[in-house]
């Protein structure tokens, strides 16, 4: 059994039409870095919440390091858990110094103990110089760690942090990702991260759990996620994708579709009259004696490659083009023929 093990959670706030969280099964092995990932409101917020046990959830079980933290009888504490938190806004106490904001939950603590402990966890997070300033005299990127140093302070089996990187700006953002992540692995701490921004999630997790409305899509390594997402909200939340319907051939490795015949990565296991097949951007390579082509619709130009959209013969007006990457060295006119092959290991069957 995992570290920290979900079985059938439900939230059902009152008054509300449908569950917040529904009948949720997750399970996060110790030292692990999981993010759940989804869009605003899908219930990533409430399921960090029931973990740290800020709230009850309406049915199911929580189990952390083997013992029961929740279900239908027993609810224990946040401070019984073994879970330090790290809230969206940081709430430091801004009367406080770094110090004793982080020394605060460490109440039943020696002052000479607590003490020690905070220049210990204040040097982990780079911040051993600071002890005697205010939050207001920091940084957004320093109060972070700041919140995350005091979340470690109590020694916790798990820290969960809610969307820790959204009130920092692009550049800090990337490096607080690496600080974060080097941070919780020194600590050697199982930790789980929301974020609704896929990079946050990809930057940082061993696992990532994607959720909408309530309901767990998938979990997978960001690899493959990325290569092999499940449904179609997977593989068009994470990233971009052309979603294609088709047949799936007779030699079962093939799908046939509007483009033509789509390689997959591997054969399936049985047959399938419909199937929807996502083909990502990245997998496609422009190619002289390439397979398929068509004319240039559309480029956009990201910076890190060329979103170049192509109308192929077999698509008709209705249909979407083909959206493929193409890097930013090689010279792309809207008007062009172009051909291009497609790498099956970034084709996957979607439900
Ligand atoms: P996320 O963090 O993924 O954005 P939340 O977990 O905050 O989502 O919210 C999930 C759903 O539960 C939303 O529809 C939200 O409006 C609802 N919700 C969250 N907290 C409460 C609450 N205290 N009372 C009623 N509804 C809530
Ligand atoms: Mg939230």
């Amino acid at each position: 059994m995992g570290f920290i093990h979900l079985e059938q959670v439900t939230k059902m706030f009152n008054g509300s039409s449908r569950p917040a969280v529904e009948n949720l099964n997750l399970e996060i092995e110790k030292g692990e870095i999981v993010t759940l990932l989804g869009p605003s409101g899908c219930g990533k917020t409430t399921t960090l919440r029931m973990i740290a046990g800020f709230e009850q959830p309406t049915e199911g079980i929580i189990r952390i390091d083997n013992r029961i933290v929740q279900d239908s009888r027993i609810s224990l504490p946040p401070e019984k858990r073994g879970v330090g938190m790290v809230f969206q806004d940081y709430a430091l106490f801004p009367h406080l110094n770094i110090e004793k904001n982080v020394m605060f939950g460490l109440n039943k603590w020696s002052s000479r103990k607590k003490k020690q402990r905070a220049i210990e966890v204040l040097d982990l997070v780079g911040l051993a110089d600071y002890g005697k300033r205010y939050p207001h005299e920091l940084s957004g990127g320093q109060q972070q760690r700041v919140a995350l140093a005091r979340a470690l302070a109590p020694y916790p089996d798990v820290v969960l942090m809610d969307e820790p990187f959204s009130n920092l700006d692009a550049g800090l953002r990337e490096k607080m990702r690496y600080d974060v992540t080097s941070i919780l692995r020194k600590a050697n701490t199982t930790a789980v991260i929301v974020t609704h921004d896929q990079k946050d999630a990809f930057a940082v997790s061993d696992r990532i759990v994607v959720m909408n409305e309530g309901v767990i899509q998938q979990v997978s390594t960001p690899k493959d996620l990325y290569r092999c997402p499940k449904n179609c909200f997977v593989a068009q939340f994470v990233g971009k994708t052309n979603l294609l319907d088709g047949t799936l051939c007779q030699d079962l490795k093939h799908v046939n579709t509007h483009i033509g015949r789509v390689c997959l990565p591997e054969r399936m296991e049985k047959h399938l009259d419909h199937v929807k097949v996502s083909i990502r951007p990245e997998g496609c390579r422009l190619a002289e004696e390439g397979r398929y082509f068509g004319t240039v619709e559309r480029v956009i130009y990201s910076g890190e490659y060329q979103e170049v959209s192509v109308r192929l013969p077999s698509q008709s007006e209705t249909d979407v083009p083909m959206v493929i990457y193409v890097p930013i060295e090689q010279d792309i006119q809207v008007g062009q023929t172009v051909a291009f092959d497609i790498s099956p290991e970034l084709v996957a069957l979607v439900e």
